[in-house]
């Protein structure tokens, strides 16, 4: 079999270990091969590549560029705690932008000073640098000019956008600068501009090929772009933004895989852009959000709606962690519905301690996850899964919700909105329309928070104010280490 067909052959093998990596991370249980497939497959296509006789001449670069990138990924992923993830793959999403932005862009200017070597040496001045090229992409089997042009300007303008997005995005989320949503219409018009620009020079190049400082401006006009596109949007949105520019970042790769006449890159780039995508769109869904509101809005005013004091004035009960203990006593179905406050406080090792003292006293435990509790996708799932709750106990949201009358005690840890039945009751609430856990339903609900402060949504909860509401007022972890010893106790 020739190299060329053996390369292919190996590059649809890499790229159906990606798809299988994608559908094994679609389940904490299947998570960890997912990644091991996806693994293998980068490593069988790296190794195809180098193999390939371009790039022998050059290997200690690529060496190179693996050890340092190795390293980066490997200190990255071993210092990174569970809650900065978002940010971490904000940075990767930035690398692969800006990778995808330097490749097409060395390959351009290579293909430039080829043809100008043969333009050189044919010596038909009759012939423009812009044919050459042309020679240059035809005998290199990288299809039609055009198409590399185009490509050649979709990767610089994605990938220089991505890049500098995704550095605001973690210097966002890292709180750098402030995480509060900027509403100055200049933010807007700017990234107009910004983006106009980029496709003028995009224009330019695609007119006279042989013009390298367009695609250079284009790039510069692109990221400038990216900061105009990030910067009014508020930290709290971060992890919505970050999995579309994980798109941008995918569909920027795959159209380098156009200039480079790369067909794995092609492949994982569209998975990644597709993937991206569809994740987006399922955040925007469970928040009841268009992505348009996302990123180019606010959320509601606050002000239109009842005050906090309206809401709870004399309706709330706040209870302690012995009354709570006494309510476990004969019960046989707990529930319990995590969110960002769990997060903050750290519990999930203490909400564990508190399933198992439960199961030992023969009462079924299930957590009811909603998909964007916390701050970003799989939030809670990742955190339970790291105290070692079994996958089978965390139910999702129309799985629970179908339990809920069923459930006698449901703990809700530090979550707000997505437990809000405004979402479900009030058509004026910003929330409205949102997919909630309906803990209203369960027998009795105890809700762990310090304060009546509201969450993300900047709204009061009437739940805090439902006759079968009690508030169990502290920080998660503390309140849950004193409701174990009070259950201990009793
Ligand atoms: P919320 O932000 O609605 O509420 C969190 C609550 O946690 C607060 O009311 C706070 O109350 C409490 N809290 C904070 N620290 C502690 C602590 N140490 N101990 C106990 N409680 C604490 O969180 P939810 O998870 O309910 O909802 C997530 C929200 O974030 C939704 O509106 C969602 O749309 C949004 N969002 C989610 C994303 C995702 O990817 N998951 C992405 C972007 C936005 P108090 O201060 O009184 O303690």
């Amino acid at each position: 079999m020739e190299f060329d067909s053996l390369r292919n052959l190996l590059y649809v093998v890499a790229a159906i270990l990606f798809i299988f990596g994608i559908k094994g991370l679609t389940h904490p249980r299947t998570a960890v091969r997912g990644n091991l497939l996806g693994l293998a497959g980068m490593i069988l296509a790296m190794i195809v590549t180098l193999v390939d006789g371009d790039l022998m001449p050059g290997w200690y670069w690529w060496v190179g560029g693996i050890v340092l990138g190795g390293l980066i990924g490997v200190v990255a992923a071993k210092r990174v705690q569970m809650t900065a993830m978002p940010e971490l793959v904000a940075l990767f999403n930035g690398f692969g932008g800006i990778a995808s932005m330097l490749v097409a862009g060395a390959v351009f200017h290579e293909t430039i000073a080829k043809a100008a070597e043969r333009m050189g040496v044919s010596g038909e001045s009759d012939r423009d640098l812009t044919y050459w090229m042309g020679q240059v992409i035809a005998d290199a089997g990288m299809g039609d000019p055009v198409q590399v042009y185009l490509a050649t300007v979709i990767s610089g303008i994605i990938g220089g956008l991505t890049f500098t997005g995704s550095v605001l995005a973690f210097v966002k989320l890292r709180e750098w600068i402030s995480g509060r949503p900027m509403t100055n219409p200049m933010l807007k018009a700017g990234n107009v501009v910004a983006l106009v620009g980029s496709a003028i020079f995009g224009a330019v190049l695609l007119v006279r090929p042989d013009a390298w400082w367009a695609y250079w401006a284009l790039a510069a006009c692109a990221l400038v772009g990216g900061i105009f596109f990030v910067l009014p949007i508020g930290g709290a949105d971060m992890p919505v933004v970050i999995s579309l520019l994980n798109s941008y970042s995918g569909l920027a790769a795959a159209a380098t895989g156009f200039v480079i006449n790369n067909t794995v890159l092609i492949v994982s780039g569209s998975l990644v852009g597709a993937s991206g995508l569809i994740l987006t769109k399922i955040m925007c869904v469970a928040m009841n959000r268009s992505l348009t509101n996302v990123l180019f809005g606010v959320m509601a005013e606050v002000e239109e709606g009842p005050s906090a004091d309206e809401v709870y004035a004399g309706k709330v009960t706040a209870t302690t962690p012995d009354e709570v203990a006494m309510l476990f006593d004969g019960v046989q179905r707990v529930c319990v519905v995590p969110g960002y406050g769990m997060a903050v406080a750290q519990a999930q090792h203490t909400v564990r301690d508190l399933a198992n003292l439960l199961e030992a006293q023969d009462v079924e435990v299930i957590y009811g996850i909603h998909p964007v509790a916390g701050r970003m996708p799989g939030h809670m799932n990742v955190l339970l899964a790291e105290a070692d709750v079994p996958y089978d106990q965390l139910k999702e949201m129309d799985e629970v919700n179908a339990m809920m009358e069923q459930v006698d005690i449901c703990l809700v840890i530090g979550a707000n909105d997505v437990v809000n039945p405004d979402a479900r009751t009030n058509p004026t609430s910003p929330i409205a329309g949102m997919p909630i856990i309906n803990v209203d339903q369960a027998r009795t609900v105890v809700v762990v928070k310090r304060s009546l402060s509201p969450g993300f949504a900047g709204i009061p909860n009437p739940l805090f104010a439902a006759p079968n509401t009690l508030m169990m007022f502290g920080d998660g972890k503390k309140a849950l280490v004193e409701l174990i010893r009070a259950i201990k106790e009793n």
